[in-house]
C-alpha cells in the first residue's frame, strides 16, 4: 500500500467505524507538552500527522458516515491526527452539508478554541445540536501563556465566554492540563474548576494529568517518583472535588480504581436526569436493566444501549437499600448515561475473553502473563481476582518506544514485548516458562499494526508464545 492509499485507508476507516470525519493536521503547535513534535520525519507515525484534503473529496465522504449518531471533527480514531478544525478553511461549508444529511444527532468538535470565527458563532444555532469540547489548558491568564506558546490566550478566554452564553442548542465540555508543581500547582487546578463551574453551560471538566516522551519527560520531572508524588497530590486533593455539585470534574489517565471490581458512579452532571433522581459520586451500580455490569465500561454501555426505558439497580454510597431507578422515555443519543458519569476501565468484551482463555490454559494445567502498564498493573490483578484467573498474571512492561512516563497499553509496541518478555521478564515468570502472552486490542490498528507499522500476524508466526488479543 502506497502511503496516500495507506491514509486514505485509515480516513475511510475512521468515518465509516468511527463516525470521525478528519479535516486536517493543521495546529498551532503551541503547546509545551505536545507529544507530536516528537515524531520526527523517519518515523513511521510521520505520515500520519501530515495529510491534506480537499474541501470537495470531504463532502464527497460525508455519505459515509451514519447520519443517526453523534458524528466526531478534531477527535483522532485511529493514527490518523486530528488537527485544529477551526485551522480547516472550508469548516462552514463541512458543517452546513453534514447539517443536511445529519438531521438530529450532535456534531462534536473538539478544539483549542482560539480559532473560532465569528461567521461559526453566527452560523451555530443552524447547525445545533453542537456539542464543543473545548482544550482550554488553564483559566489563568499567565499559566495558560507558558502551557501553549500561541499568544492566543485573551482570544481564547473570550470564545470560551462566548460560547458560554450560547442557548441550549449547544453542550459544552472544558479541558484543563496538570502539568507539574511548578507551572500548574494543585492549588491554580481547583481556582480554575471554581472559576469554570461559575459558567452553568460547562457539562464536564476533564483534567489531564502529565504524560511525556523520554526526551520530553525530563524537562518536568526529576524522576519517575516525581511524577508519581505530583499525581498523588493532585488526586488527594480532587478526593472531594465532584462532593458538593457543579460540573463533574474527571482526572485522567488514572488507574482504575476499585481492585478491578465495584461499578462505582464517580460524579453526577447537574441538572441531568440522574441528578433529578438524587444519584450521587460513589453510589455502586448494581444492575442495569437487570444485568449485574461486569465493569464500569459496561455498565455505560448497557445503559446507552437502552431502548425506550433504562432500569439502574443503585445502591446509595450513603447506606441503605439498593432501589430500582426507571429512566422513561429514554433516548441514547439525547441522554447518554442520564448524566451519570463512570471513569474508563476495561471493556466487557476483553474481560469476557481474559475468563476464556485463563480457563483454557487452566484446562491444560499452563499459564500465561497479561502484558499491562504500571499504570494498571493494580487493577488488571484486581481483575483476575475479581474473575477468578488463576492461570494469568499480569506483568507491568516497560515503554520502550516512547520512553518517558508513557504507561497506557495502548501505546506499547511488538518491540516493546520482545525488549520485555527477553530481558525484564521477572525471573519467577521465567522459570514458570508462561505458554501464552495475552496483549491488548488496543496496541493494534484495525489492520493489526503497531504503532511501529510493525504486523501481528508476523509477530505471531516467530514467537514461541500462544498470543491471545483481548
Ligand atoms: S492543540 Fe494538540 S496537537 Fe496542537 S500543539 Fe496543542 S497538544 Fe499539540
Amino acid at each position: 500500500m502506497n502511503s496516500e492509499n495507506k491514509i486514505m485507508n485509515y480516513i475511510l476507516y475512521s468515518e465509516a467505524e468511527h463516525n470521525v470525519l478528519p479535516l486536517c493536521s493543521l495546529c498551532h503547535n503551541g503547546c509545551v507538552f505536545c507529544s507530536h513534535k516528537n515524531v520526527g520525519r523517519q518515523d513511521y507515525l510521520y505520515g500520519f500527522y501530515d495529510y491534506k484534503r480537499e474541501l470537495s473529496e470531504i463532502i464527497e465522504h460525508i455519505e459515509f458516515l451514519d447520519p443517526s449518531k453523534k458524528v466526531f471533527i478534531g477527535e483522532s480514531a485511529t493514527k490518523i491526527f486530528e488537527g485544529e478544525p477551526f485551522l480547516f478553511k472550508g469548516l462552514l461549508e463541512v458543517l452546513t452539508a453534514l447539517r443536511k444529511r445529519v438531521k438530529k444527532a450532535a456534531i462534536s468538535i473538539t478544539t483549542s478554541g482560539g480559532f473560532i470565527t465569528d461567521e461559526f458563532f453566527e452560523a451555530a444555532s443552524s447547525l445545533a445540536p453542537l456539542e464543543i469540547n473545548f482544550s482550554l489548558n488553564s483559566f489563568d491568564e499567565k499559566v495558560r501563556d507558558k502551557i501553549v506558546l500561541d499568544k492566543k490566550t485573551g482570544r481564547v478566554f473570550a470564545n470560551f465566554e462566548r460560547l458560554c452564553a450560547m442557548g441550549d442548542f449547544l453542550k459544552l465540555n472544558v479541558s484543563l492540563m496538570a502539568i507539574n508543581e511548578k507551572t500548574t500547582p494543585v492549588e491554580s487546578l481547583i481556582e480554575d474548576i471554581r472559576k469554570l463551574r461559575r459558567f452553568s453551560k460547562v457539562s464536564v471538566i476533564k483534567v489531564f494529568l502529565p504524560r511525556f516522551a523520554e526526551n520530553q519527560f525530563l524537562n518536568f520531572f526529576a524522576d519517575y517518583g516525581a511524577f508519581r508524588e505530583y499525581c498523588e497530590t493532585v488526586k488527594s486533593s480532587f478526593a472531594d472535588v465532584n462532593g458538593a455539585g457543579g460540573a463533574p470534574v474527571i482526572l485522567e489517565p488514572l488507574e482504575p480504581d476499585s481492585g478491578g471490581g465495584e461499578i462505582l458512579v464517580h460524579s453526577v452532571i447537574a441538572g441531568s436526569r440522574a441528578a433529578a433522581v438524587h444519584i450521587k459520586p460513589g453510589d455502586r451500580i448494581k444492575a442495569v436493566n437487570g444485568t449485574a455490569p461486569f465493569s464500569k465500561t459496561h455498565a455505560y454501555k448497557l445503559i446507552t444501549a437502552s431502548k425506550k426505558r433504562v432500569s439502574v439497580t443503585v445502591e446509595p454510597a450513603a447506606g441503605g437499600n439498593a432501589q430500582n431507578i426507571i429512566f422513561p422515555e429514554y433516548n441514547s443519543e439525547k441522554d447518554g448515561a442520564c448524566g451519570i458519569v463512570f471513569t474508563a476501565d476495561m471493556a466487557p468484551e476483553a474481560i469476557v475473553k481474559l475468563t476464556a482463555a485463563g480457563k483454557a490454559l487452566a484446562g491444560e494445567g499452563a499459564k500465561g502473563i497479561i502484558a499491562t502498564t504500571p499504570l494498571s498493573l493494580e487493577y488488571i490483578r484486581g481483575v483476575l481476582e475479581r474473575f477468578e484467573i488463576p492461570a494469568l498474571e499480569a506483568v507491568a512492561f516497560k515503554n520502550y518506544r516512547f520512553g518517558g512516563n508513557i504507561d497506557c497499553v495502548g501505546l506499547l509496541t511488538l518491540k516493546d514485548a520482545r525488549a520485555n518478555l527477553e530481558a525484564d521478564l521477572p525471573e519467577s515468570f521465567r522459570e514458570k516458562k508462561p505458554a501464552a502472552l495475552i496483549m491488548s486490542s488496543l496496541m493494534f490498528d484495525h489492520l493489526d499494526y503497531d504503532l511501529n507499522g510493525e504486523s501481528l500476524r508476523d509477530f505471531i508466526s516467530e514467537t514461541e508464545y500462544r498470543v491471545i488479543i483481548v
